[in-house]
């Protein structure tokens, strides 16, 4: 077979794919489009379904897999994928990173970038060629579950980050052996939902879409990235699986993406048994190819329902010859035909959980820790002998630590233990490992977050995948109760570590409420009545809703979920080993009823208060403190008349007033004054970030290009409409935080 033209690397891509494609039958097409669960019977996948790509291989499936592919009578090699989002999770003994949201914290694009990159090296030494990451769906509602993958509320900051990590995963290039393809994610509108419910029909109008959701999108297209994942939902009532305008329309025509669209987990068969607007997988699988999918993820009856649809000429075979040759390409610039990229012992060997991955994992987990509170008791001093009594559900928990998506959250099978105990630093690990040895180091459990029993619904959706258990919240425990206060009674200072665990967080696992569950609540009543004080540090999947007793605590560090090394990090921040330097990436509700609390909020309403609550949330974007204190001041524009195609030009001063050293975040936000549509108040803009030594000033530069104070007129067109505005500069997305300019555009 070497001698075929699709198999002569000295041929070009298009000639190649076009000598494979015209040897290609019907079935082995349609096989082609489909993305399959490995964790099902491999032969009838690879051999009988001729699935084009698996995911959820398990490390040894992986081999089994490719060597499969290569006995099929084309021999054309698969395209591996799996969801390796925040360090390639599931591959036992890889680097975990923090959560999505996490990373958010830092707002740091480079050491984002080189996550990704990490996570790419590790996943194309196990055999891994696709990574479904970045998720860039905004968060709307706290209380999705799927909060945790995403890099908060803001469109410009995910954008960014996404980028970041695009950079990252593809490397230098297809052809660079460590490079794995991106997927922007969830092609979009997915996490506008309703009541936080999963997958619920987005309410979402075109011009909405355009506003907010999609320019996350248009910035890692232009930033090249390869593959993008079509979401769960419908607006207005179609699916965006078979929605034209978005996928052709927007995707294709208007931004020139011309890489490969993946439907998310059986959406085509979701239309069938779920959506119920197709009656058979041949109608489904008509309008998904007609609308433009490529690869069909986890629907084996798209197998059947597509050939079909070619009988009796539903399908454009044109258009379905058009998505396999998108795939074939993909293989054909990964050199797959050369080099199937299978699983390298020695590579993996070698760069799977390196010393080198664990310090930058340790690196980001540093920087995506949030000071929200600190009455001085941070950072404590290393000179002082000290009892500390570290207390609290996910004080030493592995798999709150990790989140979702790595170990034993639940998605594959093969790693249902987690990751080996030792590669995780909880914070009571990291605290025995970095406290001075004249410290005394004391742990109790104090309380459980939930309890697991049988879905009442069922142990089984209609599709076949098994529910999640229903997750209740556990009763107060007195005996834990107790221990926790004798703990915190006999210390000097207790380090209560609170949040959410994975039962919490994730698909279909949306809550209700965002109070800390089971006994955490009275837990930390009982702490701070103590007298000792309490440092609260929040492991969790989200912003969740703090307990009024919070307040009464001496600090308040939110942690997300920080990866292998995050106990680490967090023991080295409250020994003030490091500097706290994360912000925000998203705003806390003070209650549930909150929703939405994402800072830019459309104008207009009738007064600023529920009649029983105030409207403030407690802890907005951007927000964070540090060890020091940072003054802003002195903010001038070049000129406060700027051109339509000029640029906002202005300084700042910003000041290290105390006494240890930071990187301070300094954001920038726009406000148009007068909108010719309602319109958020300010949207960032840009942001820098600047180290500053104790006692040092430091004038930043701002810049922001007009064409970037847009925003999206009745039309569904962005615009930058003339007229008044402002140019806000602070260490936070609160107005009261900000110096502000004032500027016009002609
Ligand atoms: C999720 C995607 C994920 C895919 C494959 C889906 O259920 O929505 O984000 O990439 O599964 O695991």
């Amino acid at each position: 077979m070497t001698d075929l033209p699709y198999r002569d690397p000295s041929l070009s891509p298009a000639e190649r794919v076009e000598d494979l494609l015209a040897r290609m039958t019907l079935p082995e097409k349609v096989g082609q489009m489909l993305q399959l669960n490995a964790m099902d019977d491999l032969e009838d996948i690879v051999s009988h379904r001729l699935a084009g790509s698996i995911l959820h291989a398990s490390p040894s499936r992986v081999v089994e897999a490719i060597e499969l592919a290569r006995g099929t009578r084309l021999g054309i090699p698969l395209l591996v994928a799996d969801d390796a989002i925040h360090g390639h999770g599931f591959f036992p003994g890889a680097t975990v990173f923090p959560s999505q949201l996490g990373m958010a914290a830092t707002w740091d694009l480079d050491l984002v970038e080189r996550a990704a990159r990490a996570t790419a090296v590790e996943a194309a030494a196990t055999g891994l060629h696709w990574t479904f990451s970045p998720v860039l769906c905004a968060t709307r509602d706290l209380r999705w579950g799927r909060v945790n993958e995403t890099f908060g509320e803001d469109p410009y900051l995910i954008g960014e980050l996404g980028a970041a990590m695009v950079r990252g995963y593809q490397g230098d290039g297809l052809t660079d052996p460590t490079a794995v393809l991106a997927t922007a994610k969830h092609f979009a509108g997915y996490s506008e939902t309703q009541g936080g419910r999963d997958a619920t029909e987005a309410d979402l109008t075109p011009r909405k879409l355009r506003s907010w959701f999609l320019p996350p999108f248009e910035r890692v297209v232009r930033e090249g990235v390869r593959t993008v994942m079509i979401g769960y939902q419908a607006i207005d009532g179609v699916p965006i699986t078979t929605s034209r305008w978005l996928l052709q329309g927007v995707l294709k025509d208007e931004w020139g993406f011309d890489g490969t669209l993946v439907t998310d987990w059986d959406n085509v068969g979701r239309m069938v048994w779920e959506q119920l607007v197709s009656p058979d997988h041949a109608h489904a699988s008509a309008a998904a190819v007609d609308a433009g999918n490529d690869v069909i993820m986890a629907t084996p009856g798209f197998f059947e329902g597509a050939q079909e649809a070619v009988a009796d000429g539903r399908i454009d075979v044109r258009r379905l010859d058009d998505a396999v040759r998108r795939i074939l390409r993909l293989k054909v610039d990964l050199g797959l035909f050369e080099d199937p990229r299978a699983p390298v012992a020695e590579r993996i060997e070698a760069v799977v959980g390196s010393a080198e991955h664990r310090d930058l994992a340790l690196d980001v987990a540093r920087g995506s820790l949030v000071l929200l509170e600190n009455d001085g008791t941070l950072p404590l001093d290393a000179g002082r002998p000290t009892r500390v009594a570290v207390v609290g559900p996910n004080a030493d928990d592995p798999h709150a630590q990790l989140g979702d998506w790595a170990g034993a959250s639940g998605q594959v099978s093969w790693i249902r233990d987690g990751h080996p105990r030792e590669l995780t630093e909880t914070v009571l690990d990291g605290l025995r490992a970095v406290a001075p040895a004249s410290w005394e180091v004391t742990h109790a459990r104090g309380a459980d977050i939930v309890e697991l029993g049988p879905d009442p619904d069922g142990t089984h959706f209609p599709d076949g995948q098994p529910r999640p258990p229903a997750a209740l919240p556990a009763p107060s425990d007195p005996a834990l109760l107790a221990e926790a206060e004798d703990a915190a009674r006999g210390a000097d200072v207790v380090v209560a570590v609170l949040g959410d665990e994975v039962a919490l967080a994730g698909e279909g696992k949306s809550t209700a409420t965002l109070e800390l569950q089971g006994g955490q609540v009275e837990l930390l009543e009982r702490l701070v009545a103590t007298g000792t004080p309490v440092v609260v540090v929040l492991v969790a999947s989200k912003p969740l809703v703090l307990p009024g007793s919070v307040r009464r605590a001496a600090a308040l560090v939110h942690a997300a979920n920080p990866g292998m090394l995050g106990g680490r990090a967090v023991a080295e921040l409250l020994l003030g080993l490091i500097e706290p330097t994360g912000r925000l990436p998203i705003s806390y509700a003070l209650h549930a009823g909150q929703q939405p609390v994402f800072y830019h909020q459309v104008r207009g309403q009738h007064g600023t208060r529920y009649a029983d609550l105030t409207q403030r949330p407690p802890y907005v974007f951007g927000e964070g403190r540090s060890y020091t204190s940072v003054e802003y001041a002195d903010l001038v524009l070049e000129g406060d008349d700027v051109a339509a195609d000029g640029v906002v030009r202005g300084r700042v001063t910003v000041t290290n007033t105390g006494e240890r050293p930071t990187v301070e975040t300094v954001q920038v936000y726009v406000s148009d004054r007068v909108t010719s549509v309602t319109w958020a108040d300010r949207e960032l803009t840009t942001f820098r970030r600047v180290p500053l030594a104790p006692g040092e000033s430091v004038v930043v530069e701002v810049e922001v290009p007009a064409e970037d104070c847009a925003i999206v007129d009745a039309a569904g067109r962005r615009v930058v409409e003339p007229g008044e505005f402002e140019l806000l500069v602070g260490p936070s997305s609160r107005r009261d935080d900000l110096l502000v300019a004032p500027f016009r555009l002609a």
